[in-house]
């Protein structure tokens, strides 16, 4: 997906270096979740290689559009995800970052930040009251008539429903 990698080629030991890449982030990353960047991705820092080691230490930062959980209006939100990490060569560990050659390929721990630092439920505000189960109207916008005890309770939406059958059968 994005191509951000560091060049050891012409580097000094143990000499701090600037970092700064901006790519276009892959929209595949989120899977089935209804997301997709809105920003492109921007990763901002700097890097030091000892002893075959690769410190970086940088931040990453980027925006995703994505609708709200509970009342799917469309919400924009910033990720900002200090990264201190180290990459070691050749390492075929599962528990570090590796690379091989001159080339420290930055992609795969970005996606892992990614994943990891975003949010389970994404709302639009904390106490977005949703859509009403009844009469699918917008709380956040206007307070129904439904009479349930809780808006979201299945329980209410069929009290609701057997209610309006006895009245219409009163009808006869
Ligand atoms: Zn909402
Ligand atoms: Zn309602």
């Amino acid at each position: 997906m994005v191509h951000m990698y560091i060049d050891l080629t012409n580097i000094a030991e143990d000499k701090e270096y600037e970092l700064e890449f901006q790519a276009q982030g892959d929209n595949e990353l989120f899977d089935a979740r209804n997301i997709e960047f809105f920003s492109p991705l921007k990763l901002k820092g700097t890097y030091r290689l000892l002893n075959d080691v690769v410190q970086l230490k940088a931040n990453l930062s980027f925006t995703i559009k994505a609708a709200c959980d509970n009342c799917l209006v469309s919400v924009e939100k910033e990720y900002l995800i200090p990264i201190q990490e180290t990459f070691h060569k050749d390492s075929e560990s599962p528990e570090e970052y590796g690379y091989s050659g001159y080339k420290v390929d930055l992609s795969p721990m970005i996606r892992e930040k990614i994943l990891l630092n975003l949010d389970g439920k994404i709302v639009c505000k904390e106490d977005c009251k949703g859509i009403c189960a009844v009469c699918g109207s917008d709380l956040n916008k206007n307070e129904c008539s439904c009479k349930t005890e809780s808006k979201n309770n299945p329980f209410a939406i069929l009290k609701s429903i057997v209610g309006g059958a006895k009245n219409g059968s009163t009808k006869k």
